[in-house]
């Protein structure tokens, strides 16, 4: 295995830890100073994550794909020469929570909403050879309802509940002094973004929780969203907008009778193709979704 760090650029701070086997590194962006972004540079490693870096601990927000775990934790000892701490689970997909065992057995404890331990109890974990039961150290033993607060290294860490939106047991993090918001899977920069309905998500749920992080931000909050690059408030109230006027263009024509591959057919999201379509959420699959949510109501 081959480390390499590479120190200052452009006034960041970008550590970029290479694994020779995989080709995947983890880059490192720093938001505000003990502040940072990682994500995945060379192949896929999961959602973007946070680290808070401090005397008082360390905290993760989000820890990537399972097998990018060994790389994962390789690059936060580079980076900060200790353990995690804390790592918070935005939300239950396996791009978000696959290092929780690997966190775990060193020595982290993992905090998330109620209904994400439960899910992960009742579904299981996902592997690609289908679901198996969760193990105790994949699992959070540390959960909320509705709110908690971290106070560490001089600042104040606000974990919060976003009701029924990417899915049931979604948090959001809001850095309130250095007005930084980690808004996990709620926000897709420049991407469709996913509304996992059979998770407990909906599209209006996954709308007011937009709403509710542009209401807590301001005009200067950097806001690290959980897919596409660090962000704010206008690329965030586009994206928002782009969603309201995706489901009234598939809306009209659910009114209009035609059926969900009629309403494919006639390709209602066409005007969002080139911007917004991508590997995973698809022109077509953010049309479907949009049908079923309609056709549910
Ligand atoms: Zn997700």
């Amino acid at each position: 295995m081959t480390n390499r760090i590479m120190v200052g650029m452009a006034g960041l701070l970008l550590a970029v830890i290479v694994q020779a086997q995989s080709g995947i590194s983890i880059k490192s962006t720093e938001v505000v100073p003990g502040l940072y972004m990682l994500e995945g540079e060379g192949g896929f490693a999961g959602g973007n994550m946070g680290l808070m870096v401090g005397n008082d601990g360390t905290v993760l927000i989000d820890d990537g794909i399972e097998p990018v775990a060994p790389i994962l934790l390789d690059a936060i000892e580079q980076h900060t020469g200790r353990n995690i701490d804390f790592v918070i689970n935005t939300h239950v997909h396996g791009d978000h929570i696959g290092a929780n065992k690997a966190l775990h057995l060193s020595g982290a404890t993992v905090v998330a909403h109620d209904n994400l331990r439960k899910r992960l109890i009742e579904k299981g974990w996902d592997t690609p050879a289908g679901t198996r039961p969760a193990s105790k150290e994949e699992l959070p033993e540390v959960t909320f309802s509705d709110s908690m607060t971290f106070h560490l290294n001089d600042h104040e860490a606000y974990v919060f509940h976003l009701v029924k939106a990417h899915t049931d047991g979604d948090s959001a993090i809001h850095f309130r002094d250095i007005d930084v918001i980690h808004a996990g899977d709620i926000f897709f920069n420049g991407l469709f973004p996913f509304i996992d309905l059979d998770s407990g998500g909906s599209v209006a749920g996954y709308q007011a929780a937009q709403q509710r992080i542009i209401n807590m931000a301001g005009p200067d909050t950097i806001i690290i969203p959980g897919h596409g690059p660090l962000s704010n408030r206008e690329e965030l109230q586009v994206a928002l907008d782009m969603l309201t006027d995706a489901e009234a263009r598939v809306k009209a024509l659910v009114d209009a009778g035609q059926s969900e591959d009629e309403v494919v057919a006639s390709n209602p999201l066409q005007i969002y193709h080139n911007d917004w379509n991508w590997s995973f959420i698809t022109t077509e699959r953010m049309t479907r979704t949009l049908y079923r949510s309609l056709s549910s109501q």
